[in-house]
């Protein structure tokens, strides 16, 4: 079939920084890995790989403690890290930064510290049915602690956009609202600034779980308008274990610690501590320095690309996905049919096992995921137990579109024994 879309340019930013990427030269089974994993985490460009072994190399020493050189280098890496996050999110200020081990963390840091200063038995706690179990379990048992309850916001059909037509009733005497940037399954783009917007009208704190579009647009705290903002490094070309949580100033200075330790105190007597000021206050213990560096290294080539080129690819090579995937006769595809969309393509073929097709598709070299993406009781929603997702960086091709379509094609008769 003739693709609708319009060509690409001859060259993409994909062909031309592919070779920054050492894991995506590989061939996997005899043949070129087409890694279309990106949701759950994204290959390393050699300026990340080589930031964090010379950090090992040369300044490898703890922080905010040492009066010698190694000591001090290591302080300024890892708060230079904190200024390029600050500017990466365009947050006001570099203490409103918080070096967490990701999403996973900083939403789990909100719901312990905000939470347990904030809520009483009957509050509510409003979330979306698309949100992933990493915005949904803090919250319940947060909501177990405190005796609060949760809302959700339902999901229309397989398009999987929020029905926001309820809105004002499920804020109606709620405290706070969580909700995902886009969507890990579907792939939605949540109307962010409005949704904020709505609920600083009505006296509610907002979280917003970045971990799926950090790295894949711009992304500005302040023309969103949200209290608090996670994301994790791993999912923008850095390294794991690091993540951040943007919080805004006065929620952070008047929310209690998250755990306690070194690095967040200012003075212990055996009766009781005094607390830094944020950031400090939130990052117990020796923080992941190389992490930190990792990540700067990631935001500072993620910069160089260009966050409106890589939107750009990565909606390009999605929408291409979206298009040739429809090809296939009785498939399900979910998601938003038009207009923006998250870099990924969510799809259940009939008749065809989701598990045996990732794994046939692995043995020519594909890597996608299956199953519930962490995102259950949406599934339950859509009812259906798993769904095979392809999900993809700046540095995929239409041609590897074309490449895992043919895979499809060929693990399809393969399980259907058909031609
Ligand atoms: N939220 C969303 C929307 C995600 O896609 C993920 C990762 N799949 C997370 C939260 C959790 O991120 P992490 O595992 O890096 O903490």
């Amino acid at each position: 079939m003739q693709s609708r879309l319009a060509s690409p340019p001859t060259t993409s930013i994909a062909d031309a920084l592919r070779g920054d990427f050492p894991a995506l030269a590989q061939r996997i089974n005899g043949h070129p890995l087409v890694y279309f994993d990106n949701a759950a985490t994204t290959q390393k460009p050699r300026a990340v790989l080589d930031a964090m072994r010379r950090h090992y190399e040369e300044d490898n020493a703890n922080v905010h403690r040492g009066v010698h050189t190694l000591g001090n280098r290591a302080t300024a890496a890892y708060e230079g890290a904190r200024d390029r996050a600050a500017a990466f999110l365009n947050a006001p200020a570099r203490e409103e930064i918080i070096f967490t081990r990701g999403t996973t963390e900083s939403l789990n840091l909100v719901a312990t510290a905000w939470g347990a200063a904030h809520l009483k038995p009957g509050d509510a706690i409003v979330l979306t049915e698309m949100e992933h179990h990493s915005n949904l379990v803090p919250w319940q048992l947060l909501a177990r602690r405190t005796g609060a309850v949760l809302r959700f916001i339902p999901v229309l059909g397989d398009e999987g956009r929020l029905d926001l037509t309820g809105l004002d009733a499920l804020l109606r005497g709620a405290r706070l609202l969580a909700f995902t940037h886009i969507s890990n399954a579907l792939g939605t783009v949540n109307p962010v600034a409005e949704l904020c917007e709505r609920a600083r009208a009505a006296g509610i704190v907002t979280v917003v779980d970045a971990a799926q579009s950090a790295g894949h647009m711009p992304l500005d705290v302040r023309a969103m308008g949200c209290d608090f903002l996670a994301c994790s490094g791993h999912k923008a070309c850095g390294p794991t274990g690091i993540g951040v949580l943007y919080g805004r100033r006065e929620l952070l200075e008047a929310m209690p610690p998250y755990q306690g330790g070194g690095e967040m105190i200012t003075r212990v007597t055996f009766e009781g501590a005094e607390y830094q000021a944020p950031p400090h206050k939130f990052e117990a213990g020796t923080p992941n320095i190389a992490g930190a560096v990792g990540l700067r290294a990631a935001l500072d080539y993620l910069g160089q690309v260009g966050l409106p080129a890589i939107h750009a690819q990565i909606q390009d090579v999605t929408a291409y996905a979206r298009e040739r995937l429809s090809e296939f006769r009785g498939i399900r595809i979910f998601g938003p049919r038009e207009g923006a969309r998250g870099g990924l393509v969510s799809v259940v073929l009939p008749g065809v096992h989701a598990l045996d097709l990732a794994t046939l598709a692995d043995q020519q070299g594909v890597a996608i995921r299956v199953g519930h993406h962490c995102t259950q009781p949406l599934h339950d929603r859509l009812g259906v137990p798993a769904t095979a997702r392809a999900s993809f960086s700046f540095y995929n091709t239409r041609a590897e579109v074309d490449r895992f379509v043919t895979v499809l094609e060929r693990v399809i008769r393969m399980l259907k024994g058909s031609p």
